[in-house]
């Protein structure tokens, strides 16, 4: 199998899988974003996953994702799944259009700066179910309301919706409903609040069946790629 082929049957095959896994859940597929993540993969393997119609790219560095979104066409939708550094900021609001990443206030602070409020993007909260592991990123699920809070009356930022890694210790149904649940009980006082980001190679299906509309997935399309984080 050439490069094309073994993409094109693997990328296939999740789609299958997320049809199914919406299917089962009484929930239309249409509700569910692809994300393939393709941080460290070469641009030649974006161009085919984009040949075969994918149209959302997830990159967690900033240096990579502007390299990818300066050559390949203009109507790609970039995520910015990384943890975000401050000086990086300027750069990422100029090439991403969603940032599922957002967990500090500092941030925000910059996303919102002036020079960037010509710039539309959405953002992703992101919740940390393992406190004991901040290296991770993420605010802890029981302040995640008051984040979102300062983040409406501070910097008029408005998150589509929670995103969350699930801990690989942990059951991932377990966690998945749990950030589905918070985001039902926040949904009152932020109506915006609709999307779940949650869902990789080893977990999308559990996702899906607890309500994630952005699943992130990578390796089970592109392979194994060499640890970079
Ligand atoms: C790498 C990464 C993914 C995709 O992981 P796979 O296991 O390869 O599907 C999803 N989300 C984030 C935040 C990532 O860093």
């Amino acid at each position: 199998m050439n490069r094309k082929e073994e993409i094109s049957s693997n990328l296939h095959d999740v789609q299958i899988k997320i049809a199914r896994a919406a299917n089962l859940a009484g929930r239309g597929v249409d509700e569910i974003t692809l994300v393939v993540v393709t941080k460290t993969f070469p641009v030649s393997d974006l161009q085919i996953l984009y040949d075969l119609g994918v149209r959302d790219f997830g990159e967690i560095r900033d240096q990579e994702g502007s390299a990818k979104a300066a050559i390949l066409p203009k109507d790609i939708r970039w995520h910015f799944l990384g943890q975000i550094q401050s000086r990086k900021i300027k750069s990422i609001s100029s090439w991403a259009s969603v940032v599922h990443s957002l967990d500090s206030l500092e941030h925000a602070a910059k996303f919102a700066a002036p020079e960037h409020t010509d710039i539309h993007l959405q953002f992703f909260a992101q919740v940390n179910l393992e406190p004991e592991r901040e290296d991770r990123g993420g605010i802890p699920l029981e302040k995640v309301g008051d984040f979102l809070s300062s983040l409406r009356d501070t910097y008029s930022i408005h998150p589509i919706g929670l995103m969350c890694v699930a801990p690989v210790e942990r059951s991932p149904t377990q966690i998945f409903s749990q950030v589905a649940q918070k985001s039902l009980e926040l949904q009152g006082e932020f109506p915006e609040l609709r999307a779940l980001s949650m869902g990789m190679s080893g977990d999308y299906e559990e996702a899906i069946a607890a309500g994630a509309t952005h699943v992130r997935i990578g390796s089970s399309i592109l392979g194994s790629r060499i640890q970079i984080t």
